[in-house]
C-alpha cells in the first residue's frame, strides 16, 4: 500500500501536468469507486473544472479546483494515478479516466483490487469523509515536534507498532516505513507506547519518523509490488530497506538473524538484538 512517501512522490509527479489543466470528459467504468455522489453527478460536477493545486495530507491526495471545491483521492492498496497519451491502449484495470481541454494526454486511475475512493466535494462536503478529517499529526510538519511525540506515547497503552500505523495520531505511515522506523530507533515493535519514556529514546524515534519518510521520498518511494508515480516510474527506496520484508536475513547492524512477529495485526520484521523492548 502506498504510504506518504509513495503519495508524496505521486502529487510531486502529477503537479506539474495537471495544475492549469481544464477537465473536458470524464469518463467512470467503476462506479463503486466514487464515494461522494452517484458517478453521473460526479462526472457533471467534474467536467469544466480546472485543477489550482496539489496537496496531501496523510495518505491522501488533494486536488483543488478552481471552485473552492477539492477532488480527494486515496489510492489504497493498488490505485493508481497515470498520466497517458490518449490513444494509449486502456487496461481493464483503468476504472476512470479525465480528460483535459487542448491536452493529448489525459490522467487515468487505475486499480486492480478496486479498494481507492474519489471523494469530490466543499469543505462541508469533505468534513464528512472521516478518515481524512480524523487525520492526526502530519509527521514532516513543523507541529510534530518531539514534545507532541512524547505526548502520543504517553497517552498510549498500545504497542508502538499500532501507535505508529494510528492514521488518527501520525498521518501517513503503513507498515513498511514502522518497520524501518522502529529498526533505526532500535525499539521493539511490541513496547507499550507509554512505556517509552527516555528522553534520549522519544528523540530517537521523532528523527527515525521524520529521516525515513524523508528518504523515501529522496528516493520516489518503494515499490514493492504495484506502486510506481504518475509517470508510470517505480521508486527505488525498498533498496535501502533494512527490515521490511526481511526476516531470515542478516541484520545490517550486527550480523544477527531478523525476526518476523504479527503485530497490531500486521507482520513486523525487527532484529531481536538491536531493538530494545519497553
Ligand atoms: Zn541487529
Amino acid at each position: 500500500m502506498p504510504e506518504l512517501p509513495e503519495v508524496e512522490t505521486v502529487c510531486r509527479s502529477l503537479a506539474p501536468f495537471i495544475v492549469g489543466k481544464r477537465v473536458s470528459e470524464c469518463l467512470i467504468g467503476e462506479k463503486k469507486l466514487i464515494k461522494s455522489s452517484t458517478a453521473e453527478e460526479f462526472r457533471k460536477k467534474i467536467i469544466g473544472r480546472s485543477f489550482n493545486n496539489v496537496q496531501r495530507r496523510g495518505k491522501y491526495i488533494l486536488l483543488l479546483l478552481d471552485d473552492g471545491e477539492t477532488l480527494v483521492v486515496h489510492l489504497r492498496m493498488t490505485g493508481k494515478l497515470l498520466i497517458s497519451l490518449k490513444d494509449e491502449p486502456v487496461n481493464k484495470h483503468t476504472h476512470v479516466r479525465f480528460s483535459f481541454e487542448d491536452c493529448e494526454q489525459e490522467l487515468r486511475y487505475e486499480d486492480i483490487r478496486k479498494f481507492g475512493i474519489l471523494y469530490l466535494g466543499d469543505e462541508a462536503k469533505l468534513a464528512q469523509l472521516k478518515g481524512l478529517v480524523n487525520l492526526g499529526y502530519e509527521p514532516l510538519s513543523e507541529e510534530f515536534t518531539t514534545e507532541v511525540l512524547k505526548e502520543i506515547l504517553h497517552s498510549s497503552n498500545k504497542k508502538i507498532k499500532a501507535v505508529l500505523l494510528d492514521q488518527t495520531k501520525i498521518a501517513g505511515i503503513g507498515n513498511i516505513y514502522a518497520d524501518e522506523i522502529l529498526f533505526q530507533a532500535k525499539i521493539h515493535p511490541e513496547s507499550i507506547a507509554k512505556n517509552i519514556t527516555d528522553e534520549e529514546v522519544i528523540k530517537a524515534l521523532h528523527f527515525a519518523i521524520q529521516d525515513r519518510l524523508r528518504e523515501g521520498i529522496k528516493y520516489g518511494g518503494s515499490s514493492i509490488k504495484d506502486y510506481v508515480n504518475s509517470f508510470g516510474e517505480a521508486g527505488s527506496f525498498q533498496k535501502l530497506h533494512k527490515v521490511y520484508a526481511k526476516a531470515g536475513e542478516r541484520c545490517v547492524e550486527c550480523g544477527g538473524i531478523l525476526d518476523k512477529m504479527t503485530s497490531a495485526g500486521r507482520s513486523s520484521t525487527y532484529c531481536p538484538n538491536c531493538q530494545i523492548k519497553y
